[in-house]
């Protein structure tokens, strides 16, 4: 393709709002564009390398027999109230209504739409197990959307969903879809981890996210230098547990534990979202409150427990305090005692010391100014603590090491939850009833086209590997006013597209030097220049990632492509 016929606006200056390599190089080469906070369109080459990602994915879904589908982003709110998600998926799903009222939202996901569609089509065992994946836009009104195309409001995902008989036959689907995902992040060229997940209040068990590593990840993860063990720090503690006898504490102040409408108050303020059945405990310290999440048997979502595990616990209460509150209180969420010591570990992160003692309160009311075992006996007493670096990993093998991650895929083990909230049955051989089992599994295409740049840039712009650059060649003449120049290029241009070669021709009347830096900024893998040597037939050679430059003969530059 022609440059000079072809939409890529690069830019010398960094777009003031793009904090990260990945955003401000698809920017300032021409990829992306932002229409509004969080939402961006693909120019011509930035839908190219989208693309490929796509290809990749769809190879690999296909493989394992998932068979494309797509469905409406349009969706009617009376499935996601079936499911009971419109009322718990908070203001991050996009709501709309339309000319006569009717309610609808915009896909964040699909699986009440292709639940009610399954429900309705399969009826008997001999139709399962059933894999659909599609690929298209998803809408989330993220509280934050930032760092371009890794959180946006609308963006690209895959998204895949699998029917089966039994718990049996989603592990097999699990593990397939599993398998899949790391050759697909392989074949992507991406350095990532497959971690152990938090299930959330999604009802199901196993899960795993893929993580690419990287500093500007959001999520943490935790992973043995040794083994295959690795999860978000959020699911990796570790507890142990003794016991002891108990006496009920006397002359303590006592704290009313907040109702779920006063903690709401303070997620508000805290600015995060607090899901019904988050629990949290707040301690009081002088006029103000510390909230503080637990998770693990409390079911606390892991987005919000991150988010308010990190900052915002300082944000209320200094370090100071923060330490002064958890050297003397405790608070409690009602019948079971929880108390929490946090340290704060590094930057805003904050690591919650969690100890469970049971019996040491009253419903309804926790106490503070009190020291476990110093002003009260405790019955069981549990010390959960999340792992630290350089802590022993859980599965005996190695140590600790912390990284920071870049979320790209996730699996989902979802059971029967939709199923049976939406009555997705199936007929099984004895003619009997039974629910279906369901998983869901998304990759964030648009995301991970981000990622990838982030682990494949230098300081003259993008590295792409060459199975996702837009072009695999970059033609250009040194002078295009020299004639001899122009007829080499002209004629190379048409002998690579012959060839089926992936080319972008630069044939814009620009000086050298801004087609070299435009050039190096698109990251496309293999560079030829038609210069001073065209009158002997001589094109230079130079490979983006190494800089590696050698000389060819006209008729050695196909092989040398191909
Ligand atoms: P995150 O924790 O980053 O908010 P998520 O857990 O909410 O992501 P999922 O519901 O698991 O996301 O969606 C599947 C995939 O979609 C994610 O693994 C991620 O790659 C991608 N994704 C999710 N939210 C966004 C977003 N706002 N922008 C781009 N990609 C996203
Ligand atoms: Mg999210
Ligand atoms: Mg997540
Ligand atoms: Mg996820």
């Amino acid at each position: 393709m022609k440059q000079s016929q072809m939409l890529i606006p690069t830019l010398k200056e960094i777009p003031a709002d793009a904090e990260i390599k990945s955003h401000q190089l698809l920017v300032r080469a021409g990829y992306i564009r932002q229409i509004a906070s969080g939402i961006y369109s693909f120019l011509p080459i930035g839908r190219r390398v989208l693309r490929k990602v796509e290809e990749i994915v769809r190879e690999e879904m296909e493989k394992i027999g998932a068979h494309e589908m797509m469905m409406s982003s349009l969706q009617p709110a009376e499935l996601w109230k079936e499911s009971g998600r419109w009322n718990t998926y908070g203001s991050e799903l996009m709501r709309i209504n339309d000319r006569h009222d009717r309610e609808f939202a915009l896909g964040a996901t699909h699986e009440e739409v292709i639940t009610s569609l399954i429900r309705d089509e399969v009826k008997s065992y001999k139709r399962l197990p059933l894999t659909v994946f599609q690929i298209q836009n998803k809408f989330r009104d993220e509280k934050r959307p930032r760092f371009g195309l890794l959180r946006g409001r609308e963006f690209l995902m895959k998204d895949a969903y699998t029917f089966n008989e039994s718990f049996e036959s989603l592990d097999e689907s699990y593990n397939k879809m599993f398998n899949a995902y790391t050759n697909i992040f392989r074949r992507l060229g991406l350095n990532f981890r497959a971690v152990i997940a938090d299930s959330g209040q999604m009802g199901g068990k196993d899960t795993h996210e893929f993580m690419v590593l990287s500093e500007v990840g959001e999520d943490v993860i935790a992973y043995s230098d040794t083994s295959e063990y690795a999860a978000n720090i959020e699911m990796a503690p570790v507890v142990t547990t003794y016991e002891k006898s108990l006496a009920a504490p006397k002359n303590m102040e006592k704290v009313a534990t907040p109702d779920q409408k006063t903690m709401q108050g303070v997620a508000d303020f805290l600015g995060h979202g607090l899901e019904e059945g988050l629990k949290s405990i707040m301690f009081k310290v002088d006029d103000r409150f510390v909230m503080v999440v637990t998770r693990g048997d409390h079911e606390v979502n892991d987005i919000k427990l991150k988010n308010l595990y990190s900052a915002d616990i300082v944000e209320l209460a200094s370090e100071e305090k923060t330490k002064e509150l958890l050297g003397t209180g405790f608070g409690s969420l009602g019948p079971v005692g929880v108390s929490e010591q946090v340290e704060v570990i590094a930057d805003s992160a904050v690591e919650v010391l969690v100890n469970v003692s049971c019996g040491a309160n009253e419903e309804g009311y926790h106490y503070v100014n009190v020291t476990p075992e110093k002003d009260f006996e405790v019955t069981q007493y549990a010390d959960i603590r999340f792992i630290k670096e350089g802590d022993p990993s859980p599965d005996g093998q190695g140590l600790i090491t912390f990284a920071r991650g870049i979320e790209v895929g996730h699996v989902f083990k979802l059971g029967t939850f939709y199923a049976k909230e939406m009555n997705a049955t199936y007929l099984d051989d004895q003619g009997k009833s039974q629910t279906m089992v369901m998983g869901s599994y998304g990759i964030g295409v648009s995301r991970t086209v981000a990622a990838i740049v982030e682990q494949y840039h230098d300081e003259r712009g993008i590295t792409w590997p060459a199975n996702i650059a837009p072009f695999q060649v970059h033609l250009l003449t040194l002078n295009p006013k020299k004639e001899e120049q122009q007829q080499l290029a002209d004629q190379l241009y048409d002998q690579l597209i012959d060839a089926g070669i992936e080319v972008l021709y630069d044939d814009r009347k620009e000086r050298a030097g801004v087609k070299f830096a435009d050039s190096d900024l698109f990251g496309i893998p293999l560079r030829l220049t038609v210069g001073k040597r065209a009158g002997e037939g001589i094109i230079e050679v130079k490979e983006r990632v190494t800089d590696n430059q050698s000389e060819l003969n006209q008729s050695e530059i196909l092989s040398a492509v191909s």
